[in-house]
């Protein structure tokens, strides 16, 4: 399985908003898979990954809004920047949590989503906080 590095974010505090039903059936069952099989060897990307599968902005493999607002991509090294993790790496789920939970700050979260149309939701910061125990 294909992880992008600002979806290991989005999946802390996901509530079942997405774009379309067919992307969050898609985001359930990956979450669900990941939390039950934390073991499980996955690969950390910067570019369409098994949740953009299902999304209604990939195109051909490329992510439609890609630079709106703010590089998806550069949100994805950001991320996984901090989190010491390197692009095409296989990780296992457990470990980047641990990586969240040890390295992810909300000032740092904050920098990198806060141009993402759900960041403003406030669910995702509430996920993170919920992990790191606040
Ligand atoms: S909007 Fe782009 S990055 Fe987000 S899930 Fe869809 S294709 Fe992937």
């Amino acid at each position: 399985m294909d992880i992008r590095g600002h979806h290991f974010l989005c999946m802390l505090g996901f509530r079942g908003l997405g774009y379309d039903d067919v992307f969050i059936d898609n985001m359930y069952k990956i979450i669900r898979k990941l939390k039950n099989k934390q073991h499980m060897l996955i690969k950390a990307v910067d570019n369409v990954d098994n949740i953009c599968a299902m999304c209604p902005n990939n195109m051909d493999g490329e992510c439609r809004i890609e630079n709106y607002p703010g590089s998806v991509k550069e949100r994805d090294r950001a991320v996984l920047k901090i989190l010491g993790i390197k692009v095409g790496e296989a990780v296992r789920y457990r470990d980047v949590v641990n990586k969240i939970k040890e390295n992810m700050t909300e000032e740092r979260m904050t920098n990198i989503c806060k141009d993402c149309e759900w960041f403003s939701l406030g669910y995702c910061i509430e996920g993170f906080r919920k992990l790191k125990g606040g």
